[in-house]
């Protein structure tokens, strides 16, 4: 049988080379240059709403082959090299009109100065091939100014080092060069994907729901903060129950110490889930569908819900309230309060209210 028209596999050992089969084209990227980096805005814990630098770091792919993942396509097939991702940093930092650690912290020519940093790298921080630990320091030097520092790790690979982390940013800070700072504190987001018993392993992540639970114990014992990510309609879940299992996915996070659940609409573009919507197993979730998932998560009233808003406009099929709409959700990211529903004469529909 063809590899595209062979089904997603039943058992969880032939799964990893049926997503690796299916994979497109990747770049190859310089390891001395970040694949991304842009200034965001975001609700911190306080309800104050603080300025984002966010790096996607260029690294050593993640190990994991998870179904719906296309975060490789910007990454090394080496390990990273030493020294790279300081590098990278100093490079992002620079156009972003902050200065590196070593010149005097983060007050360079961009005011406000961002106060949180995050450091996504399409994999894992404490994976040792991704992130080489020789590194650590080099990174908390230039981290240690921020207020908070976000990093993302698979629940597997939660354990020593990242307390080893939070003791280096600690150190950083007390050594700043331009005298002490206070410590940042280290907050660790980790892709719960779905608490749907069925789905989740299907997934290929190969975590458990336990899993997670453990890792989420280990950081809330060492200080470390958590942030959850949670894809609303992965594969093989009907539009009519995905903002439900959203929901229920988040309340588990909650439950688990997540100050904060990011609802991320599950996309296509890696091959693997292009085939799966061939056989029907996926389609994107609707724009109607996201709304409903963040006003019934934000109602729990348990933490922080954000929609995730890049590239909205896959998930819309009317043109005419895609803005209003997109619009709304940016606004309750940053309020964390359920508006009215849009009301558009073109769709005739109404999002939930
Ligand atoms: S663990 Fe994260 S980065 Fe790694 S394959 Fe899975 S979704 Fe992608
Ligand atoms: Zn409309």
């Amino acid at each position: 049988m063809k590899p595209a028209a062979s089904p997603y596999p039943a058992r969880a050992a032939e799964r990893t080379r049926w997503i690796s089969e299916r994979r497109s084209a990747r770049s190859t990227p310089d390891p001395r240059r970040p694949a991304a980096y842009l200034l965001e805005e975001e609700r911190d814990e306080t309800g104050r709403i603080a300025r984002v630098a966010t790096l996607f770091l260029t690294n050593r792919e993640c190990p994991w082959r998870c179904l719906m993942c296309d975060l490789w396509k910007n990454t090394l097939e080496c390990d990273t090299p030493a020294g790279a991702v300081p590098a990278q940093m100093d490079y992002a930092f620079a156009r972003l009109g902050l200065r590196p650690a070593k010149s005097g912290g983060r007050r360079g020519t961009l005011q406000p100065a961002p106060r949180m940093l995050k450091l996504y790298n399409a994999g894992s921080f404490f994976d040792p091939r991704a992130i080489p630990p020789s590194d650590h320091a080099a990174i908390a030097a230039r981290a240690a100014p921020f207020e908070r520092v976000i990093v993302e790790c698979h629940p597997a690979l939660i354990g020593p080092s990242a307390v080893r982390f939070r003791d280096l940013l600690a150190r950083a800070a007390d050594r700043h060069p331009g005298g002490p700072v206070p410590a940042p504190r280290l907050e660790i987001a980790m892709g719960l994907e779905t608490a749907h018993p069925r789905v989740l392993p299907r997934l290929n992540k190969r975590m458990t729901l336990e899993r997670f639970a453990d890792a989420a114990r280990f950081l809330r014992r060492h200080s470390i903060a958590l942030r959850a990510f949670v894809l609303v309609k992965p594969p093989f879940l009907e539009e009519e129950e995905a903002a439900a299992w959203a929901w229920r996915s988040a309340k588990f996070a909650f439950d688990c110490g997540a100050g904060l659940v990011c609802l991320i609409p599950t996309r296509g573009g890696n091959g693997a889930m292009e085939a799966l919507a061939v056989r029907g197993q996926f389609a994107p979730p609707r724009l109607a569908t996201l709304e409903q998932a963040t006003d019934e998560t934000l109602r729990l009233g348990r933490g922080r819900v954000f929609a995730d808003l890049w590239d909205l406009e896959r998930f819309a099929d009317c043109p005419a309230c895609l803005d209003s709409r997109r619009e709304r959700l940016r606004r309750m990211n940053h309020n964390q309060v359920v508006e009215p529903p849009v009301a558009c004469p073109r769709c005739q529909r109404q999002t939930q209210g």
